[in-house]
């Protein structure tokens, strides 16, 4: 593991695993992550949360903690978002167009769905324009002769 000076600028997206637990990445340490559950006593599976420095109190809610406080909100709406349909974010992108977080969330989904359809379309031509060549060269094939005698008139 590859350990990385500490980058309060870095992106640590939490994932949520269920309701009130989430993943944390790691701040320094790559492909790492901890196990964060929130609620009345919070808490987390790093070194920081269970082995506190001298003078911390034993349950300090370290920073894994706070990033999923602070972003528990959005992946919650996003885990919602991803079950509503192409109607219900619209209608619901209109309802809450000056609330960031809401907003935000629908936002990004619906650019997922636009990507993926764009993707399954590109993927549909694609595979259309392999079957239309695989014809042309199978149609060469069955006419075309198929034996150097049928070709050359001759037994080679
Ligand atoms: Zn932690």
């Amino acid at each position: 593991m590859a350990s990385a000076k500490y980058d309060p600028g870095k992106a640590t997206p939490v994932v949520l695993i269920e309701d009130g637990k989430f993943f944390v990445p790691s701040f320094r340490v790559k492909d790492k992550e901890y196990v964060v559950t929130l609620g009345a006593s919070p808490s987390c599976t790093c070194p920081a949360f269970s082995r506190p420095r001298i003078g911390q109190l034993w349950h300090t809610p370290c920073k894994h903690i706070e990033a999923a406080r602070a972003q528990e909100a959005f992946v919650i709406a996003q885990a919602k978002a991803k079950g509503l349909t192409d109607t219900e974010i619209g209608r619901l992108l209109v309802k809450y167009a000056n609330d960031p977080v809401i907003s935000g969330v629908l936002r990004v989904e619906r650019e997922a769905r636009r990507r993926a359809a764009r993707e399954a379309y590109h993927d549909e031509q694609e595979a259309r324009r392999e079957a239309s060549e695989a014809k042309v060269w199978k149609s060469t094939k069955v006419f075309g002769p198929t034996t150097d005698e049928e070709a050359f008139g001759v037994r080679r």
